[in-house]
């Protein structure tokens, strides 16, 4: 199995940057990924605002998938993430839901150990791994590795976790995957700014699929389809996911609007991958009980 190290990254997702490793369509293969700090932080004493912002959010890649076109699907399964043995969580001003009240910033290393997080002595969290940073080149323009889109990029959806597949469009030859950001743990939302941070190695395929159209990012799981859609207000994230939720009820299910819309208000739950990387990022769950067929693609 072909194994990427951690040293060859990208701070933007761009389509002038030429692929750095290259993987057949269907091959399983690793990657090494610092944290989201690019492991500046390891202790208390490490405080966000001291750091080099400028290395963070670097994201493995980019990586080649061979025979991939613009037009195609990019379907990557998440087979396996492991960590390293601690995360981090910082805070500091101006981070989060409520950044505009913190005055200091504060460390807080967490160890990781037997499938929990360490969060304090008395509160031990099992592991909710996830994938934060998935994307792929943009056609044209380029946008940083901390910012999602129609590319995938920083989605910080916790369903981008073992087992699920992540469906993206491929805007440009060879589509120049990169993967960062594990996360130990976080929720909906991310609320305070970030998951629990660390370093680790995930397993990936990466499988082309042909004549099939996508505007955005799609994850699926063994239960649900998430239609996902990463807009400037709620609002609009709303709009456009229930609207694409709906889209796949009428095509797949072959229904027509009302039924479909009833449908998916019948079975679907809307939910927010993150609220705190500049734009927000909506779900659309719609469980496979409503769906008549078993893959998305
Ligand atoms: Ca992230
Ligand atoms: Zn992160």
């Amino acid at each position: 199995m072909q194994v990427f190290p951690k040293d060859k990254v990208i701070y933007w997702f761009d389509p002038a940057n030429e692929p750095v490793y290259t993987v057949r369509d269907g091959e399983v293969f690793q990657v090494h990924t610092d944290d989201c700090y690019s492991g500046q932080i390891q202790t208390a004493k490490d405080l966000r605002p001291n750091i080099d912002i400028s290395i963070m959010d670097a994201a493995v890649g980019p990586i080649a998938v061979a025979g991939a076109e613009p037009g195609d699907v990019l379907k990557v399964d998440i087979l396996d993430i492991a960590f390293a043995d601690h995360g981090v969580m910082v805070t500091s001003p101006g981070l989060g839901v409520l950044g505009a009240s913190i005055q200091e910033p504060n460390t807080k290393i967490i160890p990781i150990r037997n499938g929990y997080a360490q969060f304090s002595e008395s509160i031990r969290l099992p592991v909710t791994p996830m994938i934060g940073v998935l994307g792929v080149s943009p056609a044209s323009g380029k946008i940083h590795c901390a910012v999602p889109g129609a590319h995938g990029g920083n989605m910080d959806t916790k369903e981008i976790t073992c087992g699920a597949s992540v469906y993206l469009p491929v805007f440009v030859k060879g589509a120049s995957l990169a993967v960062s950001d594990l996360h130990a743990c976080m929720g909906d939302g991310e609320l305070s700014g970030t998951g629990i941070e660390t370093a680790g190695t995930v397993t990936l395929r990466a499988t082309v699929i042909k004549g099939q159209p996508l505007t955005e990012p799609v994850i699926e799981n063994g239960h649900a389809v998430y239609m996902l859609a990463t807009r400037d207000t709620f609002e609009e994230g709303m709009q456009a996911a229930v609207a694409r939720a709906v889209q796949l009820l009428c095509d797949k299910n072959h229904l027509s609007f009302p039924d479909a819309y009833r449908l998916m208000s019948a079975t679907s739950d809307i939910r927010v991958s993150q609220v705190v990387n500049g734009v927000l990022t909506v779900k659309v769950k719609v469980p496979k009980y409503a769906l008549n067929w078993e893959t998305f693609l």
